[in-house]
């Protein structure tokens, strides 16, 4: 198993006790065909030394990786829907391994400059992160319920997409390290049947969702929250005091509204924000039915089972929030309300804070302080809402780089009349009142590209019928690695 001198494994959730998961085995699979394997993520964790060979064998097959005990599925219940569900856990998945990131120092020496050292004062100060690898479709648990384990290959490719899609604008994501076709044929109702089947590893910063605090609550075992607390505090909120179970729900409050945030910057709709797929870090899983919005709208829904629009663009801090609520509910068990609740009265200033943050870096210019960038944040929105269709999300962005000020206000049509009337005025003015940020971003190969790299339905309906018409990977994989040049342009 040669795993790079780097790889340091500390199998931490695995140490927590019995009760918190069930030893698994994973499917076997008639076939193991390695579709995507990330190089760039496996050298965060010392795993990019294995020959194919070696990875099918851990991500295909799941022959544990050196000082990891072998397949956990995860418990956790959750509200689906905000309806709350006892039956679920990890029904296709397992937690595979987990291991030390290798220190920033080692991986990151070509990043551009500018962008290290942007992250660098946060950075530096920072443990490695504990990660884990978790699977999707890797076979049938004791939570699977009456389904079959499995997860669709058009699943596992989207997943890979919408990853690696939010890494490019900096929005904190788990990665997809490997996708392994498996030679099985799915039924699916909202897919032509049969289907593909896939085994998918996500590397991730941790496991632990809302829902999995739930679980503990809804058995009132005061003792298990108290050690998810303790364990969750320690590895991934370091700096709240031991014990203290309102300053923990404070940190994920404060990482949640910044995620949140992002994704809204970022155009992203996640389309399942159950509790169980918020994870207490503030990294952004699980991508299912996601979208990223064509235009601004308000109430565009990804997933067509979400028919009341309940988690629609403009609703996921609400469904956020909510979700905390949730959460909070659960360290009752353990803490005094007062304490809790102020904690979750913070989510909606941080909220806004991080709003304008993610905002005013997407149009690259400088805070100003509070009242200029909540200014340009209303200007823009106020822009976007007047334009509608006309005005797709994403080169609203990159358009001001284009200089759209005069070039683009030149133009004829309907893209002419996006550069003209009060409302661009007003985000005209707001946003000259700001100073350029990074003007070296006007460099970077993603404002040199002919289109801005953009992740709408059809394109991804197109890589998939590249894929599952001819078995050309090609495509896929171009894009993927066009997004992995994007990386660091900047950081929502
Ligand atoms: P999700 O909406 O993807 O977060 O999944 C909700 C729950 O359904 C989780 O417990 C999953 O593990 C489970 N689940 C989803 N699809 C399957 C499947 N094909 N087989 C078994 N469990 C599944
Ligand atoms: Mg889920
Ligand atoms: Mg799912």
């Amino acid at each position: 198993m040669p795993v790079s001198s780097a790889y340091r494994p500390e199998p931490r959730f695995f140490q927590l006790g019995a009760e918190y998961g069930d030893a698994v085995k994973p499917a076997d699979f008639p076939q193991t065909i390695l579709r995507l394997r990330n190089d760039r993520a496996a050298a965060t964790v010392g795993l990019e030394t294995l020959n194919d060979a070696e990875w099918i064998a851990h991500f295909g097959r799941f022959e544990p990786l050196p000082g990891q005990p072998g397949p956990v599925a995860m418990r956790y219940h959750g509200h689906q829907f905000r309806v709350y569900n006892p039956e679920i856990g990890d029904g296709r998945g397992f937690l595979a391994a987990q291991m030390r990131e290798v220190p920033q120092a080692d991986k990151d020496s070509k990043r551009p400059q500018a962008a290290s050292l942007r992250e660098g004062s946060d950075r530096d100060t920072k443990q490695s992160r504990l990660l884990d690898l978790g699977t999707k479709g890797s076979g049938q648990t004791p939570w699977s319920r009456h389904a079959d384990g499995r997860l669709t290959l058009k699943g596992g490719m989207r997943e890979a997409l919408a990853a690696a899609m939010l890494e490019s604008l900096g929005v904190p994501t788990c990665r997809i390290l490997s996708l392994v076709e498996t030679g099985e044929d799915l039924e699916r109702h909202d897919e032509p049947s049969p289907t593909r089947s896939a085994v998918m590893v996500r590397l991730s910063h941790s496991h632990i969702r809302f829902g999995t605090f739930q679980r503990a609550a809804y058995y009132g075992r005061k003792d298990q929250i108290e050690a998810l607390m303790e364990h969750a505090r320690a590895l991934y909120h370091p700096a709240v005091a031991p014990g203290d179970a309102a300053g923990f729900l404070a940190a994920v409050v404060e990482a949640s509204a910044a995620l949140t945030a992002k994704w809204i910057a970022a155009g992203f709709v996640h389309g399942v924000l159950n509790t169980d797929n918020l994870n207490v870090t503030g990294e952004s899983f699980d991508y299912g039915p996601w979208r990223f919005l064509p235009h601004y709208e308000p109430g565009f829904t990804a997933a067509y089972f979400d028919q009341d629009g309940l988690y629609a663009f403009a609703r996921q801090p609400e469904a956020v929030f909510w979700n905390l609520t949730q959460l909070a509910g659960c360290l009752k068990l353990i803490a005094e309300p007062e304490p809790l609740a102020a904690a979750l009265n913070a989510f909606g200033p941080a909220y806004i804070r991080h709003l304008r943050a993610a905002f005013l870096n997407r149009l690259g210019v400088q805070s100003l302080g509070e009242a200029a960038d909540q200014r340009l944040l209303d200007a823009t929105l106020a822009l976007a809402r007047e334009k509608k269709e006309a005005l797709r999300w994403e080169p609203i962005f990159f358009d001001w780089f284009g200089g759209f000020s005069s070039a683009a206000r030149a133009l004829g049509g309907v893209r002419g009349k996006t550069y003209q009337g009060e409302a661009f005025d007003a985000f005209r003015f707001a946003l000259m009142e700001h100073e350029p940020d990074r003007p070296e971003r006007l460099e970077h190969p993603m404002f040199a590209a002919p289109e801005p790299e953009e992740m709408l339905i059809d394109e991804v309906e197109a890589l998939w019928s590249a894929i599952d018409a001819g078995d050309d990977w090609a495509p896929l994989k171009a894009k993927l690695a066009r997004l992995e040049t994007a990386k660091s342009a900047w950081s929502l």
